[in-house]
This record gives C-alpha cells, sequence and structure tokens, in this order.
C-alpha cells in the first residue's frame, strides 16, 4: 500500500478523535476486511512513543521516518481546533525568541530551510520552537476548557516578556506568529472561574491568567464566547453566594483581553446565564443566552446525572432569581459602555446587544396575583424586564458625564431580545440551545474556590509530560475534563 492512501486512512481516523492505541486497534482491523486496503502496525505509533495521547517525537527511533509522514498528515486536522487544559503547558512550551521576526512569510523561509537539512525534526530548543510555531498556524479555533498551572507557561511566559523589553513592535510581530489564523476562542467555566478568582502577583492594571495573556497577544479572533457554570435550579442561591467574589473583576479582565489585543471582535457570546454580572464590548456584538431553570432527572448507566431544563409554564414553582435580577443584569450590562467621562458616541459604533431568553430560570409562579416572594406570573417576565429597561436607561444613561440625552434613542436601537427558541447557533462555539451546557454539582463550585485561594501554597496540579511531546489528541483530553 502506498504511503499516501495510508496517510489518508490514518487522516481519517484521527478526525474521528480517536487515541493513537484505539487508532492501533482499528489500523488492525481495517487489514482485516476482504476489500479494505492492508494497514501495518509499523506505521502507527507505539505505545512507549506516546504518553498522555502525544506523540513524542524525540523517541521516535528507527521508525521515525514512517511516523514524520504521520505527523504531518494528522497534524493540520489535529492543530485545527486546539483544546487547552491543564496537562497542555507542554503544547505551549516553547520559545518566542526562537522564532524569526518578521511574519509567517519568514517562518514559512525557515521551515522550509529546516526542513531541507533535515532540522526540523530536531530536539534542539530553536528547532523544537519553530516546528510548534508551524503547527500552530494550522489552528483556526481555541477552546479553553481550563487555565494550564501558571509554573506550565513559564517557559512562554517569560520569553514574551524578554520579547517585550525589546522593541514592541518586533515583539508582536513574533507573537503574533503563534495563532496567525485563529478564528474564534471558546471560555468553559473552568476557565472562566479562573478569570474570576485568579490571582495575580500585582494588581496594578486588570491582568489576565497566563494563558489568557499570551493568547491577547498571539491572535486576534473574530468571536469569542464564555460559558458559565450551571448548577441546578434549587442551589442557584447558594451558587451565587460561592462566586460572588470577583463578578465585576471578570468585567474588567474581559475588557482588558479586548484591550490587550482582542480588538477584532465582531461577537461576544455569553452561555449559561442564571445571576452573573454581564461583561460587554465596545464595537461588538454583544449575545446574552439565559439559562433556563436546570432540573435533575435521572442517572445515566455511568452513575452521572441527567438533567432537563424546562421552562415556560413548566418551570413554575422551581427555585430562582427574582425578575429584577434579569433588569439590574441586562441595565449593567449597557451601562457598563460608559463610564462617566467617556465617549459614548464612539463606544456605540458597531456596538449592539442581544438578550436571549430573559425569562430562564426566573422564578415564576402559574397565576397572577401580586408580586411577592413566590415570583411573578410566568408570562410577564419579559414585559416587566423591558419596561424596567425603558423607564431607567433614559435617566440613568444621560446622568453621565459625556453622554449626551440624544444618545439614549440610538442605545434603544441597539438593543434587542430574542426567544430561546429562535436563537442562533453561537458564532464561535456552534453551540444551540443547552446543547453541551456544563451542569456541575454544587460542590464542584466551592473545590475550585478553594483550590483557587490555595494558589501560590500549592500549585494546581498538573500532569507531569516529557519534554518533546508533540500531539495532543482531543479525546484524551476531554478524558480529563471533569464535565
Ligand atoms: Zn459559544
Amino acid at each position: 500500500m502506498s504511503l499516501p492512501t495510508h496517510h489518508r486512512a490514518v487522516a481519517a481516523l484521527v478526525h474521528a478523535e480517536l487515541c493513537p492505541s484505539v487508532l492501533a486497534i482499528c489500523m488492525t482491523r481495517l487489514g482485516t476486511g476482504a476489500d479494505t486496503p492492508r494497514v501495518e502496525a509499523e506505521w502507527m505509533p507505539q505505545p512507549e512513543e506516546t504518553r498522555h495521547g502525544l506523540i513524542e517525537v524525540d523517541k521516535l527511533t528507527d521508525r521515525r521516518e514512517v511516523l514524520k509522514g504521520t505527523y504531518d498528515v494528522v497534524t493540520p486536522i489535529l492543530y485545527r481546533h486546539l483544546h487547552v487544559t491543564v496537562c497542555s503547558g507542554d503544547l505551549l512550551d516553547l520559545d518566542l525568541d526562537e522564532l524569526p521576526l518578521d511574519g509567517e512569510v519568514a517562518l514559512e523561509a525557515s521551515v522550509r530551510q529546516l526542513r531541507e537539512t533535515g532540522e526540523y525534526w530536531g530536539t534542539a530548543r530553536r528547532h523544537r520552537s519553530i516546528r510548534r510555531a508551524d503547527a500552530f498556524r494550522h489552528a483556526r479555533r481555541i477552546t479553553v476548557h481550563h487555565e494550564p498551572s501558571d509554573k506550565a507557561l513559564d517557559r512562554v511566559s517569560s520569553s514574551q516578556q524578554s520579547t517585550s523589553t525589546r522593541t514592541s513592535s518586533s515583539a508582536g510581530t513574533r507573537a503574533r506568529l503563534l495563532f496567525p489564523h485563529v478564528d474564534t476562542v471558546s471560555l468553559l467555566p473552568d476557565a472562566v472561574d479562573a478569570i474570576r478568582t485568579w490571582s495575580p502577583k500585582t494588581y496594578d492594571r486588570p491582568r489576565n491568567p497566563p494563558l489568557l495573556e499570551l493568547l491577547a497577544k498571539t491572535c486576534s479572533p473574530q468571536h469569542l464566547c464564555l460559558a458559565f457554570r450551571l448548577v441546578e435550579s434549587r442551589d442557584w442561591e447558594e451558587h451565587r453566594e460561592a462566586t460572588v467574589s470577583g463578578q465585576w473583576q471578570l468585567v474588567s479582565r474581559i475588557n482588558r483581553l479586548h484591550s490587550d489585543g482582542w480588538d477584532r471582535l465582531e461577537s461576544m457570546t455569553i452561555h449559561d446565564i442564571v445571576h452573573q454580572v454581564l461583561p460587554a464590548l465596545e464595537g461588538c456584538r454583544n449575545v446574552y443566552h439565559f439559562s433556563p431553570h436546570v432540573v435533575r432527572t435521572s442517572r445515566d448507566q455511568s452513575g452521572r446525572y441527567r438533567y432537563a431544563f424546562p421552562g415556560g409554564v413548566d418551570a413554575t414553582g422551581i427555585q430562582g432569581p427574582p425578575w429584577n435580577i434579569r433588569s439590574w443584569q441586562l441595565s449593567t450590562a449597557i451601562k457598563n459602555l460608559f463610564p462617566s467621562g467617556a465617549d459614548a458616541e464612539a463606544a456605540l459604533k458597531g456596538t449592539s446587544w442581544e438578550f436571549v431568553g430573559v425569562e430562564g430560570h426566573i422564578l415564576t409562579k402559574r397565576y397572577r396575583d401580586d408580586d411577592d416572594e413566590s415570583g411573578v406570573e410566568w408570562g410577564q417576565v419579559g414585559h416587566l424586564v423591558r419596561d424596567a429597561l425603558r423607564n431607567a436607561l433614559p435617566l440613568d444613561l444621560p446622568a453621565r458625564e459625556g453622554f449626551a440625552q440624544e444618545l439614549v434613542d440610538e442605545v434603544f436601537t441597539r438593543i434587542h431580545y430574542v426567544d430561546a427558541e429562535q436563537a442562533k447557533p453561537c458564532e464561535s462555539c456552534s453551540r444551540v440551545g443547552m446543547q453541551g451546557a456544563v451542569v456541575s454539582p454544587l460542590e464542584h463550585t466551592y473545590v475550585e474556590s478553594i483550590a483557587r485561594s490555595f494558589e501560590g501554597l500549592f500549585r494546581t496540579p498538573t500532569i507531569p509530560l516529557p519534554v518533546g511531546a508533540e500531539l495532543a489528541i482531543p479525546s484524551m483530553i476531554h478524558g480529563l475534563n471533569p464535565r
């Protein structure tokens, strides 16, 4: 069988997100059919050449030539969508100082030259850094499941700092090389919690955890989305109390990502909102998906809980925040863009707010009577929220210095309400509705916040990875994600 045909088979299997051991079994099976092409096991990485789902180029010995072909064929597929987890530090273990200064064309020239001499596969720091940067050029999308530990990113962070102390323009060019084609970034609940609670060494400006500071300088996505952690509706209040700390910090840190480099963003989508303070970015379509109620229904075969997401009349009587938390959240997301003294007209340019399913997760009752502690009538939430905004914004906004009265109408033309059923897929992660929402037991929130409060004393545990580890296979990483 010819090499290219074989590699197409490997690529197809890897595309199905199979880990090397499963891949090896599949390859063997492929060879048993009468009319299927025979695939030799020798083309596959052996267990000793992989660890935690990564192919270790440095350990490829006499079969190196064979596996280089496999590496070349799977790299564009594996790196297209990067999943970052606590153990991804090794993936980012490269030295920016080793990369050429003059943009992607210069990197391509270096790659060509190293391939001609065979040094492309070398283990020297420069060769590994260029090989990694070459692989990152395939990345179109980054999903951050967890923030890797600060320590895991020490090397790339320190080279980033050393370059930025020299000429800022050349450092910028070099850093941009890392992910030049990434269009979308998605931050999952653990990563969002990390932004909210991470403790920097200094508070001289809003700082993000190291990975995000790196990403803000090394890619320039058009679409960003964040998802909050969900707990069952009955636990909503306790969840709010456990996560109230750092809510405003999250808002300022998201703003910082925008000002640190993500200024090309066209949309920011926020998923699974219940009680959180909502960030907003100027010049951006800000889309907010409010969560419906969350109710535990049964367990699946592996013992995990299944959840239902009732809404409308089916959700009456389920515990949730009072309706006025929603109007407060909406008006905060709008007013945050117009601090006193800011140029309100400039901030409005290209900015809009789209609120999806505002009635979700609110405490409601079946029949209309006085609005009391048992909630409001279920069909009224949307009207109440809109009316509250219509009354509050014309008073609040012009009270801010620099905000002209005539801009109030302009703000209202940029506010849109969408029924949850009519929501479009997320422009960043393609998520529709509650598909893929992360629902955790309440205890998970406490474990996270306790772990964060001890950060510095006990570092977030990382899985040690060998030097030279190259390929992260997504399905292996998913196994480490505590969903
Ligand atoms: Zn999304």
